[in-house]
C-alpha cells in the first residue's frame, strides 16, 4: 500500500516538474533564436509601465530588435509553438499608453525604439515622403525632414510618441480638420503579422492588411516601417488664443473656421473650468493685442472656452499672413479683450507640449496616474454633451486640460480599423487628467475615475453616439459594442493576420486560446 502511494506521488511530482519545465523553458527557447539584437530576461520592469501609471503587467522577456528579421523570427517562433504556449507579444513604442495597451503579461515586449532600420530617409520630389522605422519618434522625423524644408502634414499635440504607436490609434491634432489624422497620411507600411511574415502594404498592394493595421490597435501586425507623406514646412507660426464665455458661440466659430479654405492651419480649443488668474499665466508666452483691456478681463469662476489657432508663414510673406489672420478673426465673435498672439518657430509650435513635460518632470508631476478619457462626439450632439458635462458634471474644477475641437469625417478613410462617429463632422473631446497619487480628494484618482464614469454613463443614457478614442474596455462584449457593425470585419481581419491572438494582448480584445 505504502509502495503504491509512493509510486503515485513520484508520478505526480514528475508531471509537475515536467509542467514547470515546460513553462519555464518557454522564455529559454527564445534564447536559441538567431538574432542581430538580443533578449533581456531580467530588466523587464520598465516594459510593465506606461504613461497612464495605473496598470503593470510584467513580461517574461523584452526583445531589443536590431532588424525587422529579429521581430519576424521571434513572432514566427511563438506562432510555431502553436496554441499550447501562453506567450504573447506586445510592440512597445514610447510606452505612452494609458491602460497597459503596450504590455504583455508573462509574454514578450518588443522595444520598438531599438529597431535600427531603415535609416530615416527623406524623399523629395513631387509627392515627398519620409521612410522611417516603426519605432521612430515623431520629433526625430520633424527634425530630419526640416533639413529638407519639409515636414509631415498631420500631427499629434505631443511628438515624443512613435510612428507605430500613433498609427495604431489614429494620430489626431489641430491639423486633422484639413489633412485628416496621421493614418490618412501614410503611403506604405511594412508589417510583421502574427504568423511572423514580413509584408509590405499600401492602398494598392496588400490593401486589406494596410487598412487593417491603420487604427488597428496593434492587433494585426507590428509596423516596422512607414512611408509618411510630407509637405513644404513653414518657418514660423502665428499662434493665437481667444476666449468665449458661451459654448454655442465658441463652437459656431470653430465650425465656421474648419470649413473656410485657408483661414488657419491648425484649429483646436479647450475648456477652462474655474481658473483664476488665467490670462496672467498666458502672458509668459502670449501677448494680449490690447494690454489695457486684457488686464480688465476677469475670468474668475466662469467656465470659459478658448479657441486656439495657428497660421503658418514664412518671414517673406509676413504681411500677407497678417492680413489673412486679420480677415479670418474679423468674422469671429470672441470676447474682444481676450485676443492673445505669439510668434514662434514651426518646431517650437509643434513641440509645445514637451516644454510642459520638462516643467512637470522637474516638479515630479509627470509620472503620476493619468486617468485620461478621450471621446469622439457627433456634431449634432455636442451641445447636449457640453451642457451636461460642463454645466453639471465638471463645474468646480478640472484636473488637467480639456481639449475640444471638430474634425471633418471626409478626411478619414472608412476602410481603416479606427472607429469614428457616423456624422460628417465630429469632435474630439479629451479630458487629460493627472491624479495626485495619495489624494482622496477631488484631485485623487478615485474622484477622477468616478467623474469619467459619470461622463460615459451620461453619453450612453442620452444615446449620443459617442465613440471612445484610445479606447479601453475589459470584456469582448464591450469591444463588440464599440465596433458596432465594424466588429465582424475586425474579427475576420484578426483571424487572417493573427489567428492565435499573439499580438497586442494589452488591448484585451482577443485572448490567446491556450
Ligand atoms: P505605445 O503606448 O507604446 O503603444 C500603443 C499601442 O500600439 C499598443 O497596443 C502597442 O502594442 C501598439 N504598438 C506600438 N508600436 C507598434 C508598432 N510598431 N506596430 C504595431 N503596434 C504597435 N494621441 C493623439 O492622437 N493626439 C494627440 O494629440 C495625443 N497627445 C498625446 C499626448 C501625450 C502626453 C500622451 C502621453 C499621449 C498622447 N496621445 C495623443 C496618445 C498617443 O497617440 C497614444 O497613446 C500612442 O499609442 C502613444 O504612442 P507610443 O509610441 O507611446 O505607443
Amino acid at each position: 500500500m505504502v509502495f503504491i502511494r509512493s509510486l503515485i506521488i513520484l508520478f505526480l511530482s514528475c508531471i509537475t516538474v515536467k509542467l514547470n519545465l515546460c513553462f519555464s523553458s518557454i522564455p529559454y527557447s527564445l534564447k536559441t533564436l538567431n538574432l542581430e539584437g538580443h533578449f533581456n530576461f531580467d530588466e523587464v520592469h520598465h516594459a510593465a509601465r506606461d504613461f497612464g501609471n495605473r496598470y503593470q503587467f510584467l513580461p517574461s522577456a523584452v526583445l531589443h530588435p536590431k532588424s525587422v528579421s529579429d521581430i519576424a523570427t521571434t513572432i514566427k517562433h511563438i506562432w510555431e509553438m502553436g496554441p499550447h504556449s501562453e506567450l504573447t507579444v506586445a510592440a512597445r513604442g514610447h510606452g505612452h499608453s494609458l491602460q497597459g495597451q503596450a504590455q504583455s503579461h508573462r509574454g514578450v515586449v518588443i522595444n520598438m525604439e531599438s529597431l535600427q532600420g531603415p535609416k530615416m530617409q527623406v524623399n523629395t520630389g513631387n509627392s515627398p515622403y519620409v521612410d522611417v522605422s516603426g519605432g521612430e519618434l515623431w520629433i526625430n522625423i520633424l527634425r530630419e525632414s526640416l533639413k529638407y524644408g519639409l515636414a509631415p502634414k498631420s500631427w499629434t499635440d505631443y511628438l515624443h510618441l512613435t510612428v507605430g504607436g500613433t498609427l495604431s490609434n489614429a494620430g489626431i491634432s489641430g491639423q486633422a480638420f484639413r489633412h485628416g489624422p496621421q493614418i490618412s497620411n501614410v503611403h506604405q507600411l511594412e508589417v510583421v503579422t502574427g504568423k511572423g511574415e514580413i509584408i509590405s502594404c499600401s492602398k494598392k498592394q496588400n490593401s486589406e492588411l494596410f487598412h487593417s493595421v491603420l487604427g488597428g490597435l496593434g492587433q494585426f501586425g507590428v509596423i516596422t516601417r512607414a512611408k509618411i507623406s510630407l509637405e513644404p514646412a513653414p518657418e514660423k507660426v502665428k499662434w493665437i488664443r481667444v476666449l468665449y464665455d458661451d459654448f454655442a458661440t465658441f463652437s459656431r466659430d470653430q465650425l465656421r473656421l474648419i470649413s473656410t479654405e485657408n483661414a488657419f492651419d491648425y484649429i483646436e480649443g479647450f475648456v477652462i473650468v474655474n481658473r483664476t488668474g488665467l490670462l496672467n499665466n498666458w502672458r509668459s508666452s502670449f501677448n494680449p493685442q490690447d494690454p489695457v483691456q486684457a488686464s480688465q478681463f476677469k475670468s474668475d469662476g466662469k467656465t470659459l472656452f478658448c479657441l486656439e489657432l495657428a497660421k503658418y508663414f514664412n518671414p517673406d510673406n509676413n504681411e500677407r499672413a497678417n492680413q489673412e489672420v486679420g480677415n479670418s478673426l474679423s468674422v469671429l465673435s470672441y470676447i474682444p479683450s481676450t485676443l492673445f498672439l505669439s510668434e514662434v518657430s514651426y518646431i517650437q509650435f509643434l513641440d509645445r507640449v514637451h516644454v510642459s513635460e520638462v516643467k512637470l518632470r522637474s516638479k515630479g508631476l509627470w509620472e503620476v496616474p493619468h486617468p485620461w478619457l478621450n471621446l469622439l462626439i457627433p456634431r449634432s450632439k455636442i451641445h447636449n454633451f457640453a451642457e451636461e458635462v460642463f454645466g453639471n458634471i465638471l463645474t468646480d474644477t478640472s484636473n488637467g486640460p480639456i481639449l475640444i475641437y471638430p474634425v471633418n469625417r471626409s478626411k478619414w478613410d472608412n476602410r481603416t480599423s479606427v472607429v469614428i462617429p457616423e456624422e460628417d463632422i465630429f469632435y474630439l473631446v479629451a479630458f487629460l487628467s493627472s491624479a495626485v497619487p495619495t489624494s482622496t480628494g477631488t484631485d485623487g484618482l478615485e474622484h477622477i475615475l468616478t467623474q469619467n464614469k459619470r461622463i460615459l454613463e451620461y453619453c450612453e443614457t442620452a444615446r449620443l453616439g459617442v465613440k471612445q478614442y484610445l479606447p479601453h474596455y475589459t470584456t469582448q462584449e464591450e469591444w463588440r459594442t464599440h465596433f458596432g457593425p465594424q466588429w465582424e470585419v475586425f474579427a475576420q481581419r484578426k483571424s487572417t493576420y493573427d489567428p492565435l491572438a499573439i499580438l497586442a494582448p494589452g488591448q484585451r480584445i482577443f485572448q490567446k486560446a491556450i
